[in-house]
């Protein structure tokens, strides 16, 4: 069965070289559904606790959020970056604190102190799944991730190949047989 969460995101972004209006800067309220499988956990009859999921995923995922989203090579980048430094904010600001773990993928790095998002390939809703599974896959049996972003719209399935064990008195998953939120061992 299969557990669904879904997350707003606001960001800005542009397809750097595309041949469209969506080449020149612009924001977006876009919608991010994950869906994870595995077997229900008779204890809390649960697949996974979606606020669970939630958590997991929103530690990346805010980096997302009220960010600047642009391509690696796209010349708004330094121009930015220097005006954020002029300014004082491109390594944080003390009304910046909703920050997101940092990351660093082949596909994506966060700087959550300038709420900047570097990206190799195109952000468009394709490009959030591919940066978005390779962030979560460890953490989360994803089934299924789409993103909806304006008019446009993506989705992709995936086999998840492994079940995670999982606490029965509250759902979260086990870190070496232990559940980090109550405490309870598997024997
Ligand atoms: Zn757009
Ligand atoms: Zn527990």
């Amino acid at each position: 069965m299969r557990s669904i969460t879904k997350f707003d995101l606001q960001y800005a972004h542009r397809f750097y070289k595309f041949q469209g209006e969506a080449q020149y800067l612009h924001g977006h309220t876009g919608v991010l559904t994950i869906e994870v499988e595995d077997s229900i956990e008779p204890g809390v009859n649960m697949v996974f606790p979606c606020n669970e999921i939630q958590k997991v995923a929103w530690n990346v995922l805010k980096n997302f959020d009220h960010a600047l989203v642009l391509r690696e090579d796209d010349p708004l980048l330094p121009a930015v970056l220097a005006v954020y430094e002029k300014q004082g904010i491109r390594n944080g600001a003390p009304s910046n604190k909703m920050k997101g773990e940092p990351f660093r993928t082949e596909l994506a790095t966060a700087y959550p102190e300038a709420r900047l998002v570097v990206t190799k390939e195109t952000m468009t809703v394709e490009g959030m799944i591919k940066i978005v599974y390779d962030l979560l896959k460890d953490k989360l049996n994803i089934a299924r991730i789409t993103f909806t972003s304006g008019v446009n719209a993506a989705t992709q399935e995936y086999t998840p190949t492994k079940t995670i064990d999982r606490c029965p008195l509250c759902g979260v998953a086990l870190v070496d047989g232990v559940c980090p939120k109550c405490g309870y061992k598997k024997h």
